[in-house]
């Protein structure tokens, strides 16, 4: 059974589980993950086993359901059928429910057979109140966003974020790139970064999109210092550079985290923007000694919220969720996303599979 590091996305689901308890609905909740702890208390329980939930067993337990009632189908992802979305897998699932409520925007962007399959299967399939929730903070960001709007975003690779980069230019006002992702974009510009993480075969892109960001009209902020060490398992911050071409990473040494320069360029970069959205953390997080430019960058846009609550701010993916939640910075938000690649998708324009079979 995996562990739960951050119960964020299981906390989600409760409002929609509470509502339909409440009118009485005979449920099946499809989880990916282990359910038990967070609905001790909340009603009449019962967990059908990982292996077998579409097995007999499953279905006499549902057909058995009272009002109000939950039977817990746990671990689907194990079954050959959910990934192919096999017919009679979906259907076995859905087991002839009239309702199909789609709550796991986490999971939207794949076509399975408990996202998508099961969906079709029911008689009808609407969208919980976390998905409803997802989808009025995250569709006015592609569609029309307030502005000024600035986009940062961070994280190892900038390969994995070049289709958004790309999305996101002809929207938004300004780009901020930092974390692990900005060194490709800076080595590209003539910056010596050392040992950090650069995309080699990726260099000519990031220079392309330095050019293509200007042509928009895009303000393109990159970090202007590093806190820098000699490897990933340093325990201390080496040192702090300047990032310029004159100056820079000196070989044997990795970036590791943007500097406090950087994060006052940022903020003054950020001053007058009405939506903000974030996504990735600006340095090896996980590592205390270089989680403070990620640290620094959810207070930032914590107060700007709060000197200015019309502000829209939205964050989205697991490490800088997971990095505001650890300072109990999630309600200075306007929106905490559950999503990982789900939102990575949503917000290049992409629409959700899991999200278009909702819409019948
Ligand atoms: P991603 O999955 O691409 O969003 O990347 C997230 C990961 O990037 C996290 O595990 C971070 O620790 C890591 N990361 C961010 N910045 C850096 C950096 N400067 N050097 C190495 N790893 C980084």
């Amino acid at each position: 059974m995996p562990t739960i590091s951050d119960p964020t996305r299981l906390l989600a689901a409760l409002p929609t589980l509470r509502l339909l308890t409440e009118a009485q609905a005979r449920i099946t909740l499809v989880s990916h993950l282990e359910l038990a702890s967070l609905l001790a208390g909340e009603a009449k329980v019962s967990f059908a086993n990982a292996s077998s939930c579409v097995s007999a067993e499953a279905a006499t337990a549902r057909d058995r359901l009272g009002p109000g009632e939950i039977v817990v189908l746990e671990n689907t992802r194990l079954h050959p059928g959910e990934t192919v979305n096999e017919p009679a897998f979906a259907a076995a699932l859905a087991h002839g429910a009239d309702l199909y409520v789609g709550d796991a925007f986490g999971a939207a962007h794949r076509a399975h057979g408990s996202t998508v399959g099961a969906a079709a299967a029911a008689r009808h399939a609407v969208a919980g109140l976390c998905m409803e929730d997802e989808l009025a903070a995250l569709l006015p960001l592609v569609d029309k966003p307030p502005k000024p709007f600035t986009a940062i975003l961070g994280g190892a690779k900038v390969s994995s974020k070049l289709p958004l980069i790309r999305a996101l230019l002809p929207r938004v006002d300004t780009l901020i790139v930092g974390g692990g992702m900005a060194y490709t974009l800076l080595a590209a510009q003539g910056v010596p970064v050392g040992n950090s993480l650069v995309e080699r075969e990726l260099l000519a892109d990031a220079a392309s999109l330095v050019d293509d960001a200007a042509a928009a009209g895009v303000s393109l902020v990159l970090p202007c210092d590093a806190a820098i060490a000699e490897s990933i398992s340093a325990a201390t911050v080496g040192d702090v550079v300047d990032l310029a071409p004159g100056a820079g990473i000196p070989d044997g040494a990795m970036g590791l985290d943007i500097g406090p320069a950087s994060l006052d360029l940022f903020a003054a970069a950020l001053k007058g923007s009405q939506a903000v959205l974030w996504n990735g953390p600006m340095g090896l997080f996980e590592s205390p000694p270089f989680a403070t430019g990620t640290a620094g960058l959810a207070r930032l846009l914590a107060d700007l919220r709060s000197d200015d609550p019309s502000v829209v701010t939205v964050v989205g993916g697991g490490d800088s969720v997971a990095a505001v939640a650890e300072q109990n910075l999630t309600s200075a938000f306007s929106h905490v996303s559950t999503g990982g690649g789900a939102t990575l998708e949503l917000l290049q324009g992409i629409e959700l599979p899991g999200v278009a079979v909702l819409s019948k």
